[in-house]
């Protein structure tokens, strides 16, 4: 048999040149910068809109207040609650022929306060929290977390929170048990040997020294609060503060191979999709791509995909081509192309079990592929088309992009979805693509750099090359 009848995937740290290798490793010390700043949702937003400016992307409002006409090549960008973030270049060809679109979303698993936190326990001051997204509770535990998120006093005054990333700051704690006295929660089952009331994170043990007798540990960090920020309790009722892994992206191997940090998915692809669009000049179809909030929580609401931001933004774009009508949304969605950028699950040596080899994405192969997500027979999935799918090959293919094909794990073990489907629904042609990863939702998720590196550039080829 010939050798060329043969699907065959090398390690792209084989495959790619020196001068390839480096600039992979460049582009990786980059995203570390990217995503050590951005640690939530916000963060990221503010980082991407930073970003985007010094690109020469414009905004919209801004566009509109001209009142010219959008002619090739310009960039624009859109924002949505301070959230969520589209990213416009436009083409020669009118848009209601449809874009090039990227989808990917930059809120990630984490631990939300309470709206009602604080209470003290036995010279304790603790605080409430609910979990955002899929997270495995007992790899919370004994991490040192910072709280990051945006508050505001009674007379108007917004703070932004970052306490716990500076070597200086303090850090915070969810407790475990020590294993001498672990015998019956050892025998419990993982999900429930950490409950979701059992994570309550440790903030204080120092007491006021006169005043009231109760909650003497919650008075002095009350007034901790209010000394140094301002704050009141009855503040934190109404703003948005998470706790996440607190610390900065590392290397991970003798090699410098790969990178552990929280939050990459799924800010890895959206990093790739970030720097890919800034390297669109004067496409032929309008570049788009969309960073969505909400994700990890099903999509909905305002600043997640399922919102009407989308649709707003791309009227406002047909309309300054002057391609407004009743059908033009319509044409637009039918006849765009997308790769929802997201993450996906990479074999793991550890834990074969659950995963079929021969249909795994592997770290350090390039772009994954993912042609269907779902659970119990693809239910809730996107499945791509296949005269999509022969683009995308031809497109990879004909650019030298390193691709794999790999699904979620073995059949029935479990599921999972992204945003692909939401743009399918509305009748886009649409896959899945993006970083192989190990660890996906833990505290620290791995990646290898060649990677990201391969992602950026398959995004790039994408939005410049499809039809
Ligand atoms: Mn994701
Ligand atoms: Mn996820």
């Amino acid at each position: 048999m010939k050798e060329s009848l043969l699907m065959k995937k090398d390690s792209l740290w084989k495959t790619l040149d020196e001068n390839e290798i480096n600039e992979a490793l460049e582009f990786a010390e980059e995203y570390k910068m990217f995503i050590d700043h951005g640690k939530t949702e916000r963060t990221c937003f503010k980082e991407m809109v930073n970003a985007s400016k010094a690109q020469g992307f414009r905004l919209m409002d801004e566009v509109l207040s001209d009142s010219q006409p959008l002619k090739t090549g310009d960039k624009v960008y859109f924002t949505n609650k301070e959230k969520a973030l589209i990213l416009a270049v436009i083409g020669s060809e009118p848009l209601e022929k449809g874009m090039n679109l990227l989808g990917t979303h930059v809120d990630s698993p984490r631990l939300d306060l309470k709206p009602v936190p604080f209470y003290e326990e036995k010279d304790l001051a603790l605080a409430k929290t609910h979990y955002y997204g899929g997270v495995k509770k007992y790899q919370w535990v004994t991490i040192p977390l910072a709280m990051h998120g945006v508050i505001t006093k009674e007379n108007g005054e917004e703070i932004h929170l970052t306490i716990g990333e500076n070597p200086e700051d303090p850090v915070f704690m969810i407790t475990d048990l020590l294993p001498h006295l672990s015998k019956d929660q050892m025998e419990k089952k993982m999900s429930e040997g950490i409950t979701g009331e059992g994570l309550n994170v440790l903030l204080g043990n120092r007491t006021l020294k006169e005043g009231q007798e109760k909650d003497k540990v919650k008075g002095y960090l009350l007034q901790t609060l209010y000394q140094e920020y301002g704050l009141k309790e009855e503040d934190f009722s109404f703003a948005e503060i998470q706790f996440v892994p607190a610390g900065k992206a590392r290397d991970i191997g003798f090699d410098r191979s790969m990178i552990a940090a929280y939050g990459q998915d799924d800010r890895v692809c959206a990093y790739a999709a970030l720097r890919g669009i800034f390297s669109v000049e004067k496409p032929k179809k309008t570049a788009v791509a969309v960073f969505v909030d909400k994700e990890e929580v099903g999509s909905q609401s305002n600043s997640g995909m399922e919102s009407r931001f989308f649709q707003n933004a791309v009227e406002e774009l047909l309309t300054l081509q002057k391609e407004e009508s009743f059908t033009a949304y319509g044409r637009a969605l039918s006849g765009t192309k997308a790769l929802s950028g997201d993450v996906m699950s990479a074999f793991d040596p550890n834990y074969p079990d659950v995963l079929d080899p021969r249909n795994s994405c592997y770290l350090g192969k390039g772009v994954n592929i993912s042609r269907y997500t779902g659970s119990r027979g693809k239910s809730g999935c996107n499945d791509a088309n296949h005269e999509f799918l022969r683009e995308i090959r031809s497109i990879f293919n004909g650019k030298n992009i390193s691709w794999q094909m790999g699904e979620l794990g073995k059949v029935d073990q479990g599921g999972g979805g992204t945003i692909a489907y939401i743009i399918g629904n509305q009748n886009g042609e649409v896959v899945d693509c993006g970083v192989p990863m190990l660890s996906m939702h833990a505290p620290y998720e791995v990646i290898s750099k060649v990677d990201l590196y391969m992602t950026y550039r398959a995004y790039f080829e994408f939005l410049e090359n499809a039809e």
